[in-house]
């Protein structure tokens, strides 16, 4: 990673940092902290805001993953099928009804 210099946009935040300032007034990082994004995981324990959201570790945290996943997304499945089904019976029944 090329080294940073104001002035421009922080390589942590993305926030602008203007000519001369010493650090980040957005996120504080700086020369001493290196102007680079591992500086926020080493330091404080924030999450980066720019980092994608990941919904598999999430899902893993959350819920344990693996087996109960599986028994979700049959669950909901079921509710799909169903409600295909009574949408599709609805529409016929309707049919039928204009029918007459
Ligand atoms: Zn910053």
């Amino acid at each position: 990673m090329k080294r940073f210099r104001p002035p421009g946009q922080c390589p942590v935040c993305g926030e602008w940092v203007y000519r001369g300032q010493a650090a980040c007034a957005e996120c504080g990082a700086c020369e001493k902290s290196g102007w680079k994004a591992e500086a926020g995981y080493d330091g404080l324990d924030l999450p980066d805001p720019d980092e994608a959201f990941d919904y598999e570790a999430f899902v893993e945290k959350e819920f344990g993953g693996g087996t109960e996943r599986r028994i979700g997304e049959g669950k909901w499945a079921r509710v799909w099928w169903w409600a295909a089904v009574a949408v599709l019976g609805a529409m016929g029944l309707a049919l039928l009804m204009s029918a007459f």
